[in-house]
């Protein structure tokens, strides 16, 4: 049995359980985490960093290592797969409020790998992989878990708190009876990878565009050595069907014909939801990141929304070290967390899915012609920038008190 009184114990080693292990360990808060795989999965899955993200993650030295490994996309936008492009967004007109005016494309493993590298010469880090976190327990005097090694042995281990960073599935938020409220989306969401440069065939493409279609809408995503094609895909075909390289092409050259197959390196298609857990804390266990809440990635806000909620909940945790009561503090980091994460981020997500596959000629009209009208106001434009970046739900959360 390991035990320190001042030992927050974190369930889950992705990128929001490192977050809070590096934020913790600035504040002079020692922690331990618990990662089930062996290491930092390097599979594609979010790819896209928001501004205050960025500016978040300067504090612990990360950003120029993830600027210097990703590209830097200044504006995004909608298009059409008939008109062509719609609107093109400006993330310039935000340089008055960020450090940096823009998307960053840079896949999730290169934060995790640079929190890793942070934790490796941390002592008030101690972060263990290939651990399975069986069992969650918590008294008046803290938390305890119990850990299943890969060799079957088990240990146990004990803290004063206990965050859940434990993703879609998370044991902790299983172990408080806490409930993920909200729907799962019919259909799945299947993600291609090319190296095919889209950019050179696409006139006036940016590297972040989201493309709506009535039959088969799709979002196109530069990464540093890849573009990413995300479609939406029927739940009850076979995974034959899903994966077969011919149907894969023949929904890439629908969108973009070339002479010749495109080379696929990767695909995955996944399940996604729509929820939000219906309290972000019991007693001594807390959540944050995807164990407390689900979107579709349309507007690349789950990673960013999860990295806020692990800075938020730090913030709540040093107060409390210092003194702060901490139901009020947990009960503080609930409302701003949970409060934005329904305004915002599942509102934004929810319309940006159905923006994209708006089905009668006036309800894409009449998208197209307010995107239109965004980008020809600059103040319009301004305050859409601040929401899509997720700089005006920080604001939104902090006035809540
Ligand atoms: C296949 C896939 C594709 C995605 N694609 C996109 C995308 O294109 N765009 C986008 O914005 N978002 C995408 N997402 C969502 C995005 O990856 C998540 O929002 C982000 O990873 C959340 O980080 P997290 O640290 O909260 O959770 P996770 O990244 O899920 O990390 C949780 C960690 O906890 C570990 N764990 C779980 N249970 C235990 C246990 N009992 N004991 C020990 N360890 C445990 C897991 O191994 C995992 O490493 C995708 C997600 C998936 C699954």
């Amino acid at each position: 049995m390991t035990s320190n009184t001042d030992t927050v114990l974190i369930v889950g080693g992705g990128p929001v359980g490192l977050v809070l292990a590096s934020f913790l360990s600035l504040h002079g808060i020692p922690s331990s985490v618990f990662e089930r795989s062996e290491g930092i999965p390097k599979d594609l899955r979010a790819s896209t960093f928001h501004p205050p993200t960025l500016d978040m993650l300067e504090q612990i030295g990360v950003t120029k290592t993830l600027v210097n490994q990703g590209l830097i996309c200044p504006t995004w936008q909608f298009r059409d797969r008939q008109e062509g492009e719609v609107a093109t967004f400006d993330l310039s007109l935000l340089k008055n409020e960020t450090n940096h005016p823009y998307r960053l494309q840079c896949e999730q493993w290169k934060l995790a790998t640079a929190l890793d590298a942070l934790a490796d010469t941390d002592d008030a880090i101690d972060l263990n992989y290939a651990v399975e976190v069986i069992d969650i327990a918590q008294d008046d005097g803290g938390a305890s878990l119990t850990v299943q090694h890969a060799d079957g042995s088990k240990s146990h281990h004990h803290g004063r708190y206990v965050i859940g960073a434990d993703g879609a599935n998370s044991v902790v938020r299983k172990s408080t009876g806490i409930r993920l409220e909200g729907t799962t989306i019919p259909e799945l969401f299947l993600t291609m990878s090319t190296d095919y440069r889209f950019e050179d065939a696409i006139p006036n493409l940016a590297n972040i565009a989201y493309i709506t279609d009535p039959d088969e809408w799709v979002v196109l995503l530069r990464t540093p050595t890849l573009w990413r094609i995300m479609v939406p895909t029927d739940p009850d075909a076979s995974e034959a069907d899903m994966y077969d390289k011919i149907k894969q092409d023949a929904r890439i050259q629908a969108l973009c014909p070339k002479d010749g197959i495109y080379e696929i390196e990767h695909s995955t298609a996944y399940r996604v939801q729509q929820r939000v857990a219906n309290r972000y804390f019991s007693g001594r266990a807390l959540l944050a990141g995807d164990s407390a809440h689900l979107n579709n990635p349309l507007g690349g806000m789950g990673l960013n929304g999860g990295v806020h909620d692990a800075i938020n909940l730090v913030d709540k945790i040093r107060k409390i070290y210092d003194g702060a009561e901490a139901e009020s503090m947990f009960g503080l980091y609930e409302r701003q967390r949970r409060q934005v994460c329904i305004d915002t981020v599942q509102q934004q997500s929810i319309r940006n899915r159905k923006m994209m596959a708006a089905k009668t000629p006036q309800e894409r009209k009449l998208f197209h012609d307010d995107m239109r009208a965004v980008v020809a106001d600059v103040k319009r434009h301004h305050e859409f920038v601040l929401k899509s970046s997720m700089i005006a739900s920080l604001r939104d959360a902090e006035a809540i008190n």
